[in-house]
């Protein structure tokens, strides 16, 4: 039988980041066995606020590239049938009802045991569950009932989830067994913590797809980090392409233990990512990345940047910092204690004949020198009175490309006395 797997997150805002780790070994693990990955959504109600969150969670699984195969289904429509079963579970006396609910009669000796593809074999004696809820006094069925029946309904060959349900799995267990179900296979993945051991959450940083996204994270470095979370193709690959990770997954390599999420290293896979895209793609990326964070910058403007911003930032967020100034002017943001060499810099840029980087740099090197300064102390003003910052895309460059007139303005503000720090002439 072909595997069949699902992801069934709760539509309670914004899809977090834990979440997608599920989703994400789910999906390899589909993929890896040419089965199929089903996207369940688990609605109780129909408010706004579901409907909303339900959006976003597909928005975020496409956006990292996690498609699901055929039509996301909606746990609320199953909840009449969810009820049938119910009332036939009580018919056949493997229910009660109690105060208006209906509760599952667990067995009280013996033990419901499973062999679990991560966790190895597990245990549970059934005097110690209890006879769980199937439907509420108001009729509405509990999570413990719908999710294993839809896995029956679904043909879920292969329940893989977070650590956090391996104590609903016995429950699920006998419920299943009470339908007559074949079993499906049970694998429950590692959770998450921060980097300080306690358990992922806003504390540590962005947390949802959604602010990754927004904080210019690209879905390929996400999603090839967040595959090294509790599995491991070998001891020391880390790169690996959506294809590879696809070909080598297996629940076999999961560990048992919670991984850390490690936001450098992110950071630091995500610059790797970002580095290698094609110069033209990388622009695009740039391009849609500012446009999604409304950003109004001329994209002309931003595709000429690309390039000199590619081998240096590490997220697309980072872009704004660093090379807003091609786009406004930025009060320095420490004082110009050596703007001496300034005006000869404007002059000698006023001067030469074609304002590209090479005869820009020439210029320059050689006006250093005239001048008996080191380039470092010469350039650090120029850099300053440009970008209002000492961190910054090639001098030269930045200097081509904000052209000749731009480039002398700004140095020959910052040369005629107005020095210091403060004199913003932001536009
Ligand atoms: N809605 C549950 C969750 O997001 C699903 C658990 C399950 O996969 O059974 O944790």
């Amino acid at each position: 039988m072909a595997a069949r797997v699902r992801f069934a997150p709760s539509p309670t805002g914004f899809l977090h980041i834990g979440s997608v780790h599920t989703a994400l070994f789910n999906w390899l693990f589909a993929r890896h066995e040419g089965g199929e990955f089903l996207l369940r959504i688990e609605n109780t109600d129909t408010s706004r606020e579901v409907a909303q969150a339900t959006d976003q969670i597909q928005e975020s699984l496409r956006w990292l590239g996690l498609d699901w195969d055929g039509q996301v289904t909606f746990q609320l429509e199953r909840m009449v049938r969810a009820q049938e079963v119910a009332k036939q579970l009580v018919a056949e006396e493997k229910a009660y009802e109690d105060e208006g609910a209906t509760r599952f009669r667990m067995p009280d000796e013996g033990v419901t045991a499973w062999d679990d593809l991560i966790l190895g074999a597990i245990e549970y004696p059934n005097e110690k569950l209890e006879d769980v809820v199937l439907v509420r006094s108001d009729g509405r069925p509990t999570y413990n009932f719908v999710s294993p029946l839809e896995d029956l309904l679904d043909g879920i060959t292969h329940v893989i989830r977070g650590q956090d349900h391996v104590s609903n799995t016995p429950k699920q267990l006998q419920i299943l067994a009470a339908l007559g179900a074949e079993l499906p296979q049970y694998a429950h993945v590692p959770l998450l913590n921060g980097p300080d051991g306690k358990k992922l959450s806003k504390r540590h940083g962005a947390n949802t797809v959604e602010e990754f996204r927004g904080a210019g994270f690209i879905p390929e470095a996400l999603v090839n980090y967040l595959a090294l979370l509790g599995w491991s193709y070998d001891d020391h690959t880390e790169l690996m392409t959506r294809e590879e990770l696809i070909e080598r997954f297996s629940l076999e390599r999961v560990g048992k233990s919670a991984a850390t999420f490690d936001y450098e290293k992110l950071t630091h896979m995500n610059g790797v990512y970002l580095r290698a895209l094609p110069p033209t793609e990388y622009a695009d990326r740039l391009v849609a990345y500012l446009r999604e964070q409304g950003y109004a910058w001329d994209e002309e403007l931003v595709r000429k940047a690309a390039p000199l911003v590619q081998e240096k930032i590490a997220t697309l967020g980072d872009f704004p910092k660093f090379a807003r100034f091609f786009f406004e002017r930025i009060a320095p943001e420490e004082p110009l204690e050596d703007g001496a060499v300034l005006p000869a810099v404007a002059e000698t840029l006023a001067q030469i004949e074609s304002f590209d980087a090479a005869t820009i740099e020439a210029a320059l090197r050689e006006l250093a020198d005239r001048l008996g300064l080191k380039p470092r102390q010469a350039f650090r003003p120029i850099r300053l009175a440009l970008t209002g910052s000492t961190v910054s895309p090639g001098l030269f460059e930045s200097l081509e490309l904000l052209g000749r007139e731009e480039s002398i303005d700004r140095i020959s503000a910052r040369g005629s006395g107005l020095g210091g720090a403060s004199g913003s002439s932001a536009r």
